[in-house]
């Protein structure tokens, strides 16, 4: 048995990816120097690979973004870069003003560039593939180039499609119609055909291809695309592995027919490949490639379950090599530095690079190593003692009744008496929580956090920033205002320092785009709140003003999702744990006398299974977490916030999460997402409209504002409206926010005086 590993993080084992670039973007290294270190982190982990397991891949380490380096391999760049000028053109293309969009890939938290066809004529343009494989070469590596496969390439670009009558309107959207996918998918194939003929020609054996699209809900037809590119490309002659990963394959049958050697199977995201293997066979032709070590999760793996998959699939497959479920970006590089884990959870971790390990060791006690053996009966032990468990959380979870997931009284009344309470004018105002984070309050959170001020100077400093900010909104004439959220690096992580059962790392950092890189923390046992999290910096906030401040909390879904979590329970039970240990944060301040709590869940929509048949289950544990933390009494305002979210075919889970005000992301789509809700019949909760996109640092005119409230006004009755920028501030600087915010408030003043 061979072990394959792919998708290695690019991050480097001290962040070198992200120097790089910075160092680069800023002026500070030039190209060949840039070029220089990227060679270094190649062949560093070259070797990794080499150490471990037995394929070596190459044209895995992106300067970017693999769709993007797709993109320029098939040579889909859009005119209004001109013409191609190198890294120039890259970075313009990457992150330039007018870069192409980024968005999510799959459910995962990595964003990819959405390459955009404005015409069908594809051609090889950057064959990176084989100047990565030469370069390999080179120094002494045999590789296995992976690309990013045409179908999938495909589904996650966009193309010019012409729309209407006389005249004629181009719109760039997601390829939906068929003969257009087709006639795509042809050209497109002649171009991966020439790219692999120049790989045999160099004297590569095989690739491997990644289709992770074929895990999304798939039609026939685009089955049968699927099929005439593996049967133009398997005649050039090379072994071709296909790769897919994050779900099962959406048709087994057609999937494992496919002209190519072999396959690669997600056996850790679902139980439907399994059952598929045992119950329709696999072909003997072909290799299996089973992924059966979680490249999303950072646990150690129970070897002993894994080897017995492994020998219980080599029953099915005459040809079998072991392999990572999906690729391992998703995870930080190693645990190795981690000094300060909490007792007992280090040894429990697997990253990136503990993962090669653990395939060797699988591999090698496959085939019999005594000592692999023996590794594999230790992880067992291991695994199988207790760890993390709280007694007291656990009686909660099991004493929850349906009343808990209710509040008293239902939305309408509650309107009544909150509004009574909050005595607010026709379209209120407010910020959405975070102001300027600027160079002053990083310096001082990394000062406090590395013990170089104390913790009384520190509190000190944040209090100075809440009256800033709260002598800042009074004077714009916001309505409701925030405390500023200065003391929390992140939403997620702010509250992971602060819960017990959750980790955070010091170095367990994973790119989520570009060279933007964040530390997802870990909840590796029974979450619960030891102490108030929030509960000083707004009290002190709301002591400052007689307007109303709210209450800022991460949601529970939110939380989940960023996180890596533990195996041993269902997601739905540790989202109820969190959500538990929020609602006695909310109790502490509606006791403080906080009348408006806003719990963020940017990430509900992104938590969505890649499967529609799957979306009830989720939902249903989902929508239930987020009104278990929300079970405020009556008097007490409930607001969420979402950004980006495509809410058409959500909308009813959205209502069934029994909010008082959801405030949501508008701007940058004009106002179209309201129609949603418009198309929800009764819809009757407020909605805060995102008039402005906070991510540009342009200063939003009243006019461009009040053109997204006239669309919301068009469909929703006013008394529903709120006024409020798209998301939080921290990105953006205060002398952006200010007039911004002036703008902002002038315009909802105007809007009450014109209805
Ligand atoms: N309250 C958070 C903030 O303002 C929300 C961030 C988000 O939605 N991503 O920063
Ligand atoms: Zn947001």
């Amino acid at each position: 048995m061979r072990a394959v590993a792919f998708g290695f993080p690019k991050l480097g084992e001290k962040r070198e990816f992200k120097s790089l670039l910075e160092n680069y973007w800023k002026g500070r290294i030039n190209e060949g120097e840039l070029h220089a270190g990227m060679r270094d982190l190649a062949l560093w982990r070259a070797n990794l690979y080499r150490e471990n397991v037995d394929v070596i891949p190459s044209n895995e380490l992106s300067y970017y973004d693999f769709m993007l380096d797709t993109a320029l391999m098939v040579g889909a760049i859009p005119q209004r870069f001109g013409e191609y000028k190198g890294l120039e053109t890259y970075f313009e293309m990457a992150r330039g003003k007018n870069a192409l969009e980024m968005t999510k890939w799959f459910n995962t938290n990595y964003h990819y560039l959405v390459p955009e066809i404005e015409g069908e004529d594809f051609r090889l343009f950057i064959n990176k593939p084989l100047n990565d494989y030469e370069f390999y070469k080179q120094k002494g590596y045999e590789t296995t180039p992976h690309l990013i496969g045409p179908y999938t390439f495909l589904r996650m670009s966009k193309a010019l499609r012409r729309k209407g009558g006389e005249l004629p309107i181009y719109e760039m959207e997601k390829i939906e119609d068929r003969e257009q996918f087709e006639r795509l998918a042809d050209k497109l194939t002649s171009v991966y055909r020439e790219v692999l003929a120049s790989l045999k020609e160099a004297g590569c054996q095989g690739v491997h291809i990644e289709e992770p699209a074929f895990v999304f809900d798939t039609q026939q037809w685009q089955w049968d695309v699927a099929e005439r590119i593996y049967g133009e490309l398997s005649k050039v002659g090379v072994h071709i592995a296909l790769f897919t990963y994050y779900d099962s394959v959406s048709d087994y049958g057609r999937y494992v027919s496919l002209p190519v050697q072999a396959l690669h199977l997600d056996l850790v995201s679902n139980r439907e490949n399994l059952s598929r293997i045992k119950e329709e066979g696999f072909p003997e032709d072909k290799e299996l490639i089973a992924g059966v070590i979680n490249g999303r999760q950072p646990w150690k793996a129970n070897l002993s379950d894994k080897l017995k998959l492994l020998e219980e699939l080599s029953k099915y497959a005459k040809s079998l090599s072991v392999s990572n479920s999906c690729p391992l970006y998703h995870l930080p590089v190693t645990v190795e530095p981690e000094e300060e884990l909490p007792e007992g959870l280090k040894e429990r971790l697997s990253f990136a690079k503990e993962k090669l390990g653990e395939l060797r060791t699988l591999k090698e006690a496959f085939n019999g190593n005594e000592d692999a053996i023996k590794e594999v009966k230790k992880s067992k032990e291991l695994l199988e003692t207790a760890f993390g468990e709280n007694s007291e959380v656990r009686r909660r979870i099991t004493s929850l009744k349906d009343e808990d997931f209710r509040r008293a009284v239902p939305y309408k009344e509650r309107e009544k008496v909150q509004k009574d309470i909050l005595k607010l004018p026709l379209f209120p105002t407010t910020t959405i929580g975070s102001y300027p984070q600027t160079e002053e309050v990083r310096k001082m959170r990394t000062a406090y956090r590395t013990g170089k001020i104390s913790e009384q100077e520190y509190k000190e400093f944040i209090k100075k920033q809440i009256e800033h900010v709260i002598a800042f909104q009074e004077e714009v004439g916001l309505d409701v205002l925030v405390h500023g959220e200065f003391e929390r690096t992140d939403m997620v992580e702010f509250f992971a320092f602060k819960l017990d059962g959750v980790a955070t790392t010091n170095h367990g950092w994973v790119l989520s785009y570009g060279s933007r890189v964040y530390r997802p923390p870990i909840i590796y046992g029974d979450v619960s709140r030891p102490k108030p999290m929030t509960l000083e910096e707004i009290t002190y906030a709301q002591s400052l003003t007689q307007k109303p401040v709210k209450g800022m909390l991460t949601g529970p879904v939110t939380i989940l999702n960023w996180s890596y979590y533990r195996e041993d329970v269902p997601k739905s039970e540790i989202a109820y744990q969190i959500a538990l240990a929020l609602l006695d944060e909310v109790k502490d301040l509606e006791n403080a006398g906080i009348k408006i709590i806003q719990i963020d869940e940017p990430a509900f929509r992104e938590g969505v299974p890649l499967k529609k048949k799957d979306w009830q289950e989720y939902f249903s544990w989902a929508v239930k977490a987020f009104r278990l933390c929300s079970r405020a009494k009556s008097e007490t305002q409930i607001h969420t916030h979402m950004c980006y979210s495509e809410f058409n075919e959500i909308i009813e889970y959205i209502y069934q999460m029994d909010f008082d005000v959801i405030s949501i992301e508008a701007s940058r789509s004009k106002g179209e997402i309201i129609e949603a809700f418009e198309r929800f019949r009764g819809w009757d909760r407020q909605i805060g409209i995102g008039v402005y996109d906070i991510h540009s640092p342009a200063v939003p005119t009243k006019e461009e504002m009040k053109l997204v409230m006239e669309r919301a006004m068009r469909v929703l009755p006013k008394e529903l409206l709120w006024v409020n920028p798209d998301c939080g501030l921290k990105t953006r600087r205060w002398e952006e926010v200010e007039p911004a915010l002036k703008n902002m408030v002038e315009m909802a003043q105007e809007l009450r005086q014109e209805v």
